[in-house]
C-alpha cells in the first residue's frame, strides 16, 4: 500500500480514515412526520409541472392519503392558486404550519408568506435555494405523500432542492415537442447524478379533442414521443390531452374538483 495522501478520491484502499463523499441532505423538521417524497421536473417552464404536481396530490389525498405539496417553484409560484388558498402560512415555535386546502391536502408556497401574492419573487438563486430548503426543513408537514413541483430547468436552484431534500423518485412531465427535441434530457441527467429514481415521463398537452365531436387532434405531429422517451429509456406514464375545463377549474382555484382519470396510471405506480 502506498503512503496515505487523505485524499480518499484518488485512492481504492478501505482503511480506517476512509471519508465518505459528503451528502448535503437535510433533515425535516423534528415535529414533522413525512413518508415518501415525489419531486416534479421539467426541462422548462410552462409545461404543465405544476398542474401535474397538483393533480397527482389530488388523485393520491382521493385514495385517502395524507398529502403534502412542496412548491419550489418559487418565482412561478402557481399552486395555491389552483387550489383557491390565499391566506397566510403560520409558524409556531416548533416550525411553519402548512396551510390546508378544502380537502386537507397541506401546502406550502412563497405565495403564502408574501405580503401581497402578486409581488414578484426578485431574490438571487442562493437566496431562493435557502428558502426551498427551509420548506423542508422547518414546516411541520405529517403526510404519507411530500409532491415536490421542483424549480424548472437544471439551474442552481433547481441543484440545491435535489441537494438538500431526499426525493425517493421524480416523475418528468414534458410537452410533445420536448421529448421529442429532449429538452428534458438535462433534467434527466441531473437526476441520474443525483442517484434520484425517474418513475416516468408525463406527456403534457398531447393532443386537444374536439369538443364537438370529441376527436383527438394530436397538435404537434403523432407516435414520435413514445419512441423518444423508450430511446432514452424512460417509461410514457400517461399523456394528458389539453382540457379546457381542467385549465378554467384551475384559474377559478377548483383543482380539486377535477375529475379526469389521466394520471391514474402514475398515481398507482407511487402508492
Ligand atoms: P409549469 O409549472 O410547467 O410552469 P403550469 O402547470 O403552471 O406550468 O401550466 C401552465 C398553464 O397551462 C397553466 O395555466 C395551466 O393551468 C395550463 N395547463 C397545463 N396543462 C394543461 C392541460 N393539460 N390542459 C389545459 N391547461 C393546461
Amino acid at each position: 500500500m502506498s503512503e496515505c495522501t487523505h485524499d480518499c478520491s484518488t485512492c481504492g484502499e478501505s482503511c480506517g480514515e476512509r471519508t465518505e463523499p459528503q451528502s448535503f441532505l437535510k433533515p425535516h423538521n423534528p415535529a414533522a412526520r413525512v413518508g415518501k417524497v415525489y419531486g416534479v421536473v421539467s426541462g422548462k417552464g410552462g409545461v404543465g409541472k405544476s398542474m401535474v404536481t397538483s393533480q397527482l396530490a389530488v388523485l393520491a389525498r382521493r385514495a385517502g392519503r395524507r398529502v403534502g405539496v412542496l412548491d419550489a417553484d418559487v418565482t412561478g409560484p402557481s399552486i395555491p392558486k389552483a387550489f383557491g388558498v390565499h391566506q397566510r402560512a403560520m409558524a409556531d415555535e416548533r416550525g411553519m404550519l402548512p396551510v390546508e386546502t378544502k380537502t386537507g391536502i397541506q401546502l406550502i408556497s412563497v405565495n403564502l408568506l408574501l405580503d401581497d401574492e402578486t409581488d414578484p419573487v426578485i431574490w438571487r438563486g442562493p437566496v431562493i435555494g435557502g428558502v426551498v430548503t427551509q420548506f423542508w426543513t422547518d414546516v411541520i408537514w405529517d403526510v404519507d405523500y411530500l409532491f415536490v413541483d421542483m424549480p424548472p430547468g437544471t439551474g442552481d436552484v433547481a441543484l440545491s432542492v435535489f441537494q438538500s431534500i431526499p426525493l425517493d423518485g421524480i416523475i418528468i412531465v414534458a410537452s410533445p415537442q420536448e421529448l421529442v427535441s429532449m429538452v428534458v434530457e438535462k433534467a434527466v441527467k441531473m437526476a441520474e447524478m443525483m442517484s434520484v429514481p425517474i418513475l416516468g415521463v408525463v406527456e403534457n398537452m398531447s393532443c386537444l379533442i374536439c369538443p364537438d365531436c370529441g376527436r383527438e387532434i394530436p397538435l404537434f405531429g403523432q407516435g414520435k414521443t413514445e419512441a423518444a422517451a423508450e430511446a432514452h429509456g424512460l417509461p410514457l406514464l400517461a399523456r394528458m390531452p389539453i382540457d379546457p375545463t381542467l385549465a378554467q377549474l384551475t384559474d377559478e382555484g377548483r383543482i380539486e374538483d377535477h375529475q379526469s382519470q389521466q394520471l391514474t396510471p402514475v398515481i398507482e405506480a407511487i402508492l
